[in-house]
């Protein structure tokens, strides 16, 4: 898991990093939620995920940055789905729903939102609040991760792509494991933007081996027709 300086009672040397953090300070000049924008941004230059008109599902959404990024380029041919435990203000072209990503209703809100067609990219940068014990909190982070790999393979185009964030350690290997089951491309990305201390990485899956659902807008079946 990310592993943030500790912080001492002036709480300094987070703080230090913060303000001189140079992508902290780009996000604010370019306007943008978060310095986790660059993360995406830094991927979508080198793999070209985004472009107009995609449906795009960004699970962990708040406070928006990706959802920022992710606008920009689908254009308003484009929506974006947005879900986080947290808030995310509104924006145009994403709808969003503060919600649980565990909880069926959460999923069902998502159904409703899909119900004519699936989606070109699900973005996943979830990651639960951390309580300290490594291994409880790695495998909370998992937990989140098969549930997302799990939505985009049921909800994904044949030539969708799945970015995850993931934490390297315990259980890395077996969610990679489990990507390379689902996608016929399965990439490990690390952007400047992701500090290198931390454990983060991310996961890229490319073109699903096997679709699940039945499109509703593609005319496949599925097995249960
Ligand atoms: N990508 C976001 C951006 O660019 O603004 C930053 C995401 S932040 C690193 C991780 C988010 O995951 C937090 O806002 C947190 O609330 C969310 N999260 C954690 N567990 C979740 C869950 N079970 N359901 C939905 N969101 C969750």
């Amino acid at each position: 898991m990310s592993q943030k300086p500790k912080r001492t009672k002036s709480g300094s040397a987070w703080m230090h990093e913060h303000v001189t953090d140079p992508y902290v300070k780009k996000a604010q000049q370019d306007g943008y939620r978060s310095r986790a924008a660059y993360k995406l941004l830094e991927i979508d230059k080198r793999d070209h995920l985004l472009h107009p008109g995609m449906t795009v599902v960004d699970l962990g959404a708040a406070p928006g940055s990706w959802c920022q990024v992710a606008v920009q380029k689908i254009k308003r041919q484009g929506r974006v789905l947005a879900i986080d435990l947290l808030p995310v203000a509104p924006m145009p072209g994403v709808d969003g729903l503060e919600g649980d990503f565990t909880e069926p209703a959460t999923l069902a809100w998502l159904e409703e939102k899909l119900q004519s067609g699936r989606v070109d990219l699900v973005l996943s940068d979830m990651a639960p609040n951390i309580s300290g014990v490594m291994l409880r909190d790695q495998a909370r982070h998992y937990e989140l991760c098969e549930l997302a790999l799990d939505f985009a393979v049921n909800w994904l185009k044949p030539d969708g792509a799945f970015l995850v964030k993931v934490f390297q350690g315990v259980g890395f290997e077996d969610f990679r494991a489990r990507m390379r089951e689902a996608f016929q491309q399965v990439m490990i990305r690390k952007p400047d933007a992701s500090r290198g201390r931390s454990a983060e990485v991310y996961l890229l899956g490319r073109h699903l081996l096997a679709a699940r659902v039945p499109a509703r807008d593609d005319g496949v079946t599925s097995p249960q027709d």
